[in-house]
């Protein structure tokens, strides 16, 4: 590995482009809104203003007019489970205790969907779930949906 290469704990496997660290929890260039958004604990998403809107925070265009002038929008931080898998097998020593939880894919009010881990009990396709901001294993502020 040669100098300024980062790794994450995944061991061994380089997450960077350029000057960006682009493994977990890590700002991009597209992501910087999303991530500032996280600190204040709030969930935002890329709004078009023109079409009215709402995108994946790593958008970097409008599939409706193109535009590359999207600004940051608070979600209402509302949606609902579109899948999820129970993780029994930490995917690294950190993550032992945290066994078993659930990941999975929610579905936001806005239309977008977010990988995210489920929180505060059992969940199905279709449970209404609502953001909510928690610490997880590896010690970062992270979003997280609350049955
Ligand atoms: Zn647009």
């Amino acid at each position: 590995m040669s100098e300024g290469q980062v790794t994450d704990w995944s061991r061994g496997l380089t997450l960077k482009a350029g000057d960006w660290f682009i493994g977990l929890y890590q700002p991009s260039p597209e992501t910087v809104g999303y991530w500032e958004g996280v600190k204040a604990r709030e969930l935002r998403l890329r709004h078009c203003a023109s079409c009215d809107r709402h995108f994946h925070p790593k958008r970097i265009v409008c599939t409706e007019c193109g535009t590359d002038k999207l600004d940051w929008k608070r979600a209402s931080g509302r949606g609902e489970v579109y899948s999820f898998s129970e993780v029994h097998r930490a995917p690294s020593p950190a993550f032992a205790d945290a066994t078993p939880y659930v990941v999975g894919l929610v579905t936001l009010e806005e239309g977008v969907h977010l990988f995210t881990r489920f929180v505060g009990g059992p969940v199905a396709i279709g449970t209404k779930v609502t953001v909510d901001f928690r610490v997880l294993e590896l010690g970062n502020l992270m979003p997280v949906f609350r049955a």
